[in-house]
Order: structure tokens, then sequence, then C-alpha cells
């Protein structure tokens, strides 16, 4: 039966692929439902649901009442649980993302935050962690990843950064992680998400200053297109659509210049998990390595193997 066998020989059931299969994850407890599945790594670690379900106090509040380590702690129990459930494999923690409405639903979180017309586009990603107000906050993320890579041993923890718009906000960003013990290198990656297109017009330019980018499709799709993506009537409209040409050329034209500089690309956003037109144009775009929800894990994985045998097939006619 299914149950003897070990994990290696459940993992050889499935075809190897060149492009790497990554999962994406927010919710620590589950890892174990799905740890057997075939997949290389978790190429997105929301850290929200952790911090919302876990923490609930806004970490600003808790460094007023003195007490960070409840955040520092809680943060690093649920990305060790992931870490070590799946190690070797690396996880790619991305920093918080919650907009401002977000963050003042954290319990004391209304005092820190302003409230903002349009937080979509709003104080959100590097913009807040280079801010005078949220960089203590910033800290204990840091210190967090690095309790679980120095003190846990969990060096499979890479990190990301999210909603990333100019190359100086995260130079500052890199040098506040740096001065909190957390430096690039051979076993530490640092990604960026794609999804504001300045990152994508000056891939040249941050590729001088990370490891790699992961393409937040769903993000990249809303301010490429000019479509608020939980607009409900554009979105019956079907102005909201990751199969845009633009949206496409946009993500090619990405991994193109990265890969000149060396870099990799991954994607973790909704669309190939969606529409495997889209995993299979990544592909043959040469993109390094695809982040899918649990449920479409296999699926891909089997996709992307017979996408790669054409292309395979195709090259030695
Ligand atoms: C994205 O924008 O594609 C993404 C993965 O980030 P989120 O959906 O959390 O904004
Ligand atoms: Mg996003």
């Amino acid at each position: 039966s299914v149950q003897g066998l070990s994990r290696d020989t459940l993992l050889s059931l499935y075809p190897i692929t060149g492009t790497k299969i990554y999962m994406n994850l927010g919710q620590p407890d589950i890892v174990e439902k799905y740890v057997d599945l075939p997949f290389d790594g978790i190429g997105l670690m929301r850290i929200e649901f952790i911090v919302s379900e876990w923490v609930k106090y806004h970490p600003l509040y808790l460094i007023k009442t003195g007490k960070p380590e409840e955040f520092v702690n809680k943060l690093a129990d649920g990305v060790a649980k992931v870490a070590s459930a799946i190690y070797p494999r690396p996880v790619v923690v991305r920093f918080s993302d919650f907009k401002t409405n977000e963050y003042r639903g954290l319990i004391g979180g209304e005092e820190f935050e302003p409230e903002e017309r349009n937080p979509m586009l709003g104080w959100r990603g590097v913009s807040r962690y280079i801010s005078s107000q949220y960089e203590p906050a910033f800290r204990l993320e840091v210190k967090a990843i690095r309790k679980v890579r120095e003190e846990m041993g969990l060096k499979n923890v890479w990190v990301m950064f999210p909603f990333v718009r100019t190359v100086p906000e995260l130079k500052k960003a890199i040098k506040i992680m740096e001065d909190e013990g957390l430096e690039r290198g051979s076993d530490f990656k640092v990604w960026i998400m794609a999804e504001v297109p300045s990152v994508i017009i000056l891939a040249d330019e941050f590729s001088k200053i990370i490891d790699g980018f992961s393409i937040g499709s769903n993000d990249l799709a809303q301010l490429t297109l000019g479509v608020d993506r939980d607009s409900e009537i554009l979105g019956r409209m079907g102005y909201y659509d990751e199969r845009n040409p633009a949206v496409l050329r946009s993500m090619r034209n990405l991994i193109k210049t990265a890969h000149k500089y060396g870099k990799t690309v991954s994607i973790c956003g909704q669309a190939p998990s969606v529409y495997p037109e889209v995993a299979e144009f990544l592909v043959k775009s040469g993109i390094d390595s695809i982040s899918v929800n649990p449920d479409t894990v296999i699926y891909t994985r089997r996709l992307v193997a017979s996408v790669e045998q054409k292309l395979i097939l195709n090259k030695s006619r």
C-alpha cells in the first residue's frame, strides 16, 4: 500500500522537471498534510496568517508595551514549523505585506496606522520597512528570521521583499536587514517580488542587489492593466486577466533580463495555479520555478514535465 512507501519513493512516482515546482503556504499548521507532495520548496510563505491569528497584536503595540519578543517568538515558531517539516527544501518567507487597513485590524493597531483612501497603493511593502514609524517592527520580523536560521539552525529559510517599488528603498531595507545580522550569501538568498511594473522596467538595476525575482502576477496584472483586482464590475467584464499579452510580455521580459544577470525568476501569483496556459508560457520562456497552490502541485508538475519534454524533442529535431 502507499502508506508503506518512504518519502523518496513517493516522490520518485512523479516526473522530474528542470523547472522547479514550488508551493504557496500561509498556514503553518497544515504543512504536515502536504509534506509528501512533490514540491521542491515553498516559493511563497505568507506570514500574515501567523501575525493575525497567532500574534494578534500590532508589532508596534507590543514594542510600546514592552513585549516585542512575543512577536519575534511566535513568528519564528510559525516559520520554523514549516522549515523543519520540509527540510532541506527551501522556504521563501515573505516579509509582511498587510495594507494599512489590515494592520489597523490588529489589536492596538489603530494608534499606529493612518487611514488611507487607497491602501492597495499605499504604505505597503518596503516603503513601510524603511519608514521611521514601522522600522522597529520590521527589525522584529528580521530578528524572527535570524532566530530561525541561527538559533534553530534552519538554514533553508530565505526571504522575499513584497511590493518593491524603487532601487533606493530596497537598498535601505537590505541595509536594515544586514544591520540585524542577516547577510545575503550562498546559503541565504534574498528575493524580491516583481509585482510593481517598475521592478520589471528596471530589472537590470534590481538584479545587481538581489538573488532572484518572484512574479506576483495578482498585483502585476492589476498595476500593468490599471485594473483594481477586487473590482467586481471590471472582473465581470474580463478586464482583470493575467493572460493579457501586456502581462505575459512583461513576465517574459523579466526572465530575459534577470537571466542576463545570472538571477533566477519564479512566480508565486495565482496565474499558473488557475491557467495552465500561463504555466506553459512561462516554462517556454525559461522561468526557473513555479509556485502554486497545494491542490495544483501534482497537476503542475505533470504539465511542466510534458511541456519540457516537447521543448527537448523540438530542439533535437
Ligand atoms: C501577488 O500579488 O501575485 C502575490 C502573490 O501577492 P498577494 O496576492 O499576497 O498580493
Ligand atoms: Mg501582491
